[in-house]
């Protein structure tokens, strides 16, 4: 057997362990999710629960994977952007299992290792990426050797958003496909809905996305006795038409014929649906991996490290600290 790249994955809720062989070649994540027993996430709770966990997920990587130590011939990580207590775990894991088996450490940029998942998973070349997570939302691509943010939200994540709302209607987190599976069902019983029955805001500036005020409108139409099913599909169809409206004049601008979606939302049927029309209007592929890829993984964290240490040092101890507000455009892309 090859040699293999393990990552590790833990910028919020997720703390995930994946792996990659030297070739490329994905496996599958053994991960864990933090839940909060009531409201939002509780970044030392968080990192309470992916401390807990560390060497349980990594016995049963080795176990099922019939691995042994000197199989593994990296590791990488996820330095940020992310909430830091929670990156701190996986970044002490990670130097701790490097000095340990004495293998290379690579810190990677969370926010890109989506982009080369996608890259991997799906064989596009020089995408757009439509980034729909928990905590971002952005449109990016790549120019010279930077991935360059064309447009972002300019408050919460779309997935936060979907969440919160789900939260003040009772849905457990995460809300985001309960709240597919109620829209669905919706407009499954009302297939000529328009979206001005339930009217929301719909918000984009320029090349900039804000969700707040949808959460709050959607919030109200709720209160002032729409149906639940109702306002779920307007909230999603508000939502995601921003966000692919963004997409489209990012392909506009930057010429490229691509569009990679990515990030726990990509997993929703319908923004994939939005996004297949919008391509095939205008000529362009639209692709996206399969949900496990989408959500946060170890496997992705593998993979970028995977390409970066084909064409860089590993990352060293004084270089290796987290960085909660990592920038996408931060890190200098050396690989093809
Ligand atoms: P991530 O931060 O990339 O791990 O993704 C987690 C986010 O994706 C959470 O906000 C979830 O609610 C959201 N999510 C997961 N599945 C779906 C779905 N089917 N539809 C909408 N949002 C989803
Ligand atoms: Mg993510």
């Amino acid at each position: 057997m090859t040699g293999v790249i393990i990552g590790v994955e833990s910028t919020a809720h997720t703390f995930s362990f994946g792996l990659v062989t030297e070739e490329g070649i994905p496996r599958k994540s053994y991960s864990a999710l933090y839940r909060p027993k009531e409201g939002g996430i509780h970044p030392r709770e968080a990192a309470d629960h992916h401390s807990n966990l560390a060497s349980q997920l990594i016995s049963r990587l080795m176990e099922e994977e019939c691995l042994a130590s000197n199989d593994v011939k990296a590791i990488a990580y996820s330095q940020g952007p992310g909430l830091g207590p929670c990156l701190r775990i996986g970044a002490n894991v990670s130097r701790a299992l490097s000095e340990q088996w004495e293998i290379p450490l690579v810190g990677v940029n969370h926010c890109v290792a989506h982009i080369e998942i996608g890259r991997n998973q799906t064989g596009c070349i020089d995408p757009v990426l439509l980034y729909v997570s928990g905590g971002n939302t952005q449109v990016i691509a790549r120019a010279g050797d930077r991935y360059q943010v064309l447009g972002e939200t300019l408050d919460i994540g779309i997935g936060n958003m979907l969440d919160k709302f789900a939260r003040t209607q009772g849905l457990a987190f995460p809300g985001g496909p309960k709240i597919e599976q109620l829209a669905e069902e919706w407009h499954k019983q009302n297939p000529k809905a328009n979206v001005d029955l339930v009217e929301l805001p719909y918000s984009v500036q320029g090349m900039d996305l804000n969700f707040s005020g949808l959460l709050n409108a959607a919030i109200q139409k709720v209160n002032e006795g729409f149906e639940l099913g109702a306002v779920c599909w307007s909230l999603q169809e508000h939502a995601f038409s921003a966000c692919i409206e963004v997409a489209e004049r990012a392909l506009a601008h930057s010429g490229k014929s691509e569009l990679l979606l990515g990030g726990g939302v990509a997993c929703n049927e319908r923004i994939r649906e939005m996004t297949r029309i919008m391509c095939e209007q205008r000529g362009a592929v639209g692709t996206w991996p399969e949900k496990q890829y989408c959500i946060d993984n170890g496997t992705m964290i593998a993979e970028l490290g995977r390409r970066m240490l084909a064409t860089q040092n590993p990352t060293n101890l004084a270089s290796s600290a987290i960085n909660p507000s990592l920038r996408t455009d931060h890190t200098i892309v050396t690989w093809d």
